[in-house]
């Protein structure tokens, strides 16, 4: 295990006399290619004591819906699957009107040696690791697993793409990071199955349809006609991606398209629950790509900051991997670094701040509510197909993000409405929402990681300025907007 990766939460010592080594399973929800795993079960079989890993689901998250538990559940009976095949003890525990959660990970941190948990940056997580660490008796270890390489690589956050870019084609230049073991057998993990039992309360619903019926959600999104979550779904969507779509991602990505035509992966939401991770989806496209057997001698080490060459010979692999690797993690280094508590636009860059004072006034030619822009209610046809799709399926085109967030700043009083409507429709509708590259790519609209446009525009003053009419030039809209209709006809109503 990289030490790098590891982090002692409240430098408590172990507790010798507990019964186990904990894995609270929060943001990686899988067993293989998953660094805190492979950290839990070597600490297991150094301390000689049984594995337990907890996975819990309770109701009270910001944003909870029908819909984020479903993907959330979906991918618990997977991992109960693959338990049973490894011989891990997994405790899972789902919260209901009868069953509440709240102290039920502090009663079985009691007999625990150690904890180790995921050390994802963002959302709940940071704040439930740091209140647990202060209630328990033994170390609460957390385990970088969010990408490539550790973040505690990085010495601080990157301005932009370019500059994270260099930074970590330079760290690859030393060497491929050590990856986490991808896939377990049951060998690997004798003897660490032992007799404990969970308490009372613990395991999964029988009939998934009527438990979600059962709960009470604040938001009242269903979940999208199609979608599945879940690792052995995750691991479908990758060989479809790997074997049909990446030769076109590098000229399709951009081009606003129907899922199945899509060139881009559509892994998103996956990689946010953990259902898959980084490296294997790294691995398995340089694998399709590359002519004969990968290997990291293979990668083609063009100069740092080479976009189009860096990993491999093949380009749209590149381009796909810039994606994967630069921009996810440039999302991930941001909550790594600052650990926002909470996030605004004061974390804008200074000139982005200076163009906003100096326009904050300016006269708006269209003014929304939060309720016409929720029910797709303006007068621009491409916005409302974005909109539609994002209510609809938990998704959202990448571009079509992007001119989504753009319009909605340009149609509202203040930039701060701007900001909190569309923090409120990401992470209510979209499956990989609540993420480090929600609020990134929020935020990238705003301003962050890009330069000052000119000329300087209404409203937006020297801040990148996206148009409706511009991305009709650009591309063809025919079928993306045939299958958003087709969406909006099959349902009564827009709203779920
Ligand atoms: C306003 C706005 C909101 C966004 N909200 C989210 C969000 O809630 N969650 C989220 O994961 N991403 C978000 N993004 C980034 C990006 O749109 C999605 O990651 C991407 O569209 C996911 O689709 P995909 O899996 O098919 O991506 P692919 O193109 O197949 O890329 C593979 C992976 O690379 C990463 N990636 C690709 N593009 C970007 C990008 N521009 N920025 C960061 N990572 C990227 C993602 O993890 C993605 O799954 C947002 C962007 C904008 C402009």
């Amino acid at each position: 295990m990289n030490e790098e990766r590891i982090r002692n939460c409240n430098q408590k010592p172990m507790f010798p006399s507990g019964n186990y080594i904990l894995y609270w399973m929060q943001a990686y929800r899988r067993f293989d290619s998953n660094h805190a795993f492979a950290y839990a079960v070597s600490l297991a079989k150094e301390q000689n004591k049984e594995l337990i890993v907890y996975e819990g689901l309770r109701c009270d998250y910001p944003w909870n819906s029908e819909r984020i538990h479903k993907f959330i559940l979906e991918g618990m009976y997977d991992n109960q699957t693959r338990a049973d095949e490894l011989g891990i003890n997994y405790w899972s525990f789902i919260e209901s009107k009868s069953n509440p959660a709240r102290g039920v990970l502090k009663e079985i941190a009691k007999n625990a040696v150690a904890i180790v948990t995921d050390d994802f940056p963002c959302f709940i997580i940071p704040e439930q690791i740091n209140k647990l660490s202060e209630k328990i008796n033994c170390p609460l270890i957390a385990v970088d697993s969010n990408s490539l390489l550790p973040l505690s690589r990085f010495e601080r956050t990157a301005s932009a793409a370019r500059i994270l870019r260099i930074w970590i084609h330079k760290e690859f230049l030393k060497g491929l990071p050590k990856f986490a073991k991808p896939k377990w057998k049951k060998e690997d993990l004798l003897g660490l199955h032992h007799q404990t039992k969970p308490p009372h309360g613990f395991g999964l619903p029988k009939d998934l349809n009527s438990f979600l019926l059962s709960l009470d959600f604040k938001e009242q999104v269903p979940p999208a006609k199609g979608v599945k979550g879940g690792r052995t779904e995750a691991l479908k969507i990758l060989k479809t991606f790997v074997t049909k779509k990446i030769q076109n991602y590098e000229t399709g990505r951009s081009q606003p398209n129907p899922p199945e035509i899509t060139a881009t992966s559509g892994l998103s939401p996956y990689l946010h629950f953990g259902h898959i991770g980084i490296e294997e989806i790294f691995q398995s496209v340089l694998e399709a790509t590359s002519q004969g057997k990968w290997n990291p001698e293979r990668m083609s080490h063009q100069k740092p900051g080479d976009r189009d060459h860096f990993y491999s010979e093949s380009s749209s692999t590149n381009h796909f991997l810039d994606e994967l690797i630069t921009w996810r993690d440039i999302g991930y280094l941001f909550f790594w670094k600052d650990k926002p508590n909470h996030i605004n636009l004061e974390h804008l860059p200074d000139w982005v701040k200076a163009n906003f004072r100096k326009h904050k006034s300016d006269t708006r030619e269209y003014l929304y509510t939060l309720e016409q822009f929720e029910s797709a209610n303006t007068h621009d046809e491409l916005w409302n197909a974005a909109q539609t799709e994002l209510v609809k399926t938990g998704r959202m085109h990448n571009y079509m993000r992007m001119l989504w967030g753009k319009k909605v700043i340009e149609w509202t009083k203040t930039y701060e409405e701007a900001f909190s409507i569309l923090e409120h429709l990401n992470n209510k509708y979209a499956y990989d929402g609540r993420n480090p590259n929600s609020y990134t790519g929020i935020l990238w609209c705003f301003g962050l990681f890009d330069r000052p446009w000119f000329p300087e525009r209404n409203v937006f003053g020297n801040v990148r300025f996206m148009s409706s009419d511009s991305t009709k030039k650009k591309f063809k809209m025919k079928s993306y907007l045939e299958y958003i209709g087709e969406l909006s006809e099959n349902s009564d109503s827009l709203f779920p």
